[in-house]
């Protein structure tokens, strides 16, 4: 082993390293920045949670999903309301024809 090859192999080691530290500082700062709460981080703090948490419209569609599948039952064997399932124009989220406004934003819908 030369002397050369030593020295890369040490230089290799100490940026991966380094990069390695890098990530995980550039992370810490993005937690930190992130649970600031008086807003001058906004931006960062949308980001972090469009990457890491469901938005608010997926969250509540699982439950609003099965509302709608039981009022669309209901509405099959009563054969009364004219059933829809839509999202709301305004904020997406899931509204049916038992919505006189959306619960989410409360845009009026009829
Ligand atoms: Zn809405």
């Amino acid at each position: 082993m030369t002397m050369s090859i030593n020295w890369f192999s040490v230089g290799a080691t100490s940026l991966v390293l380094l990069l390695t530290c890098g990530l995980l500082g550039a992370m810490f700062l993005i937690i930190k920045l992130s649970s600031d709460d008086s807003g001058k981080y906004k931006v960062i703090k949308d980001m972090v949670e469009t990457l890491f948490e469901t938005p608010a419209h997926l969250r509540s569609s699982p439950a609003a999903k099965s509302e709608a599948d039981n009022k669309e039952a209901a509405a099959q064997s009563a054969a009364a309301l004219e059933p829809f399932v839509e999202a709301c124009p305004a904020c997406g989220d899931t509204v049916t024809e038992s919505h006189k406004e959306c619960p989410s934003c409360g845009l009026r819908l009829q």
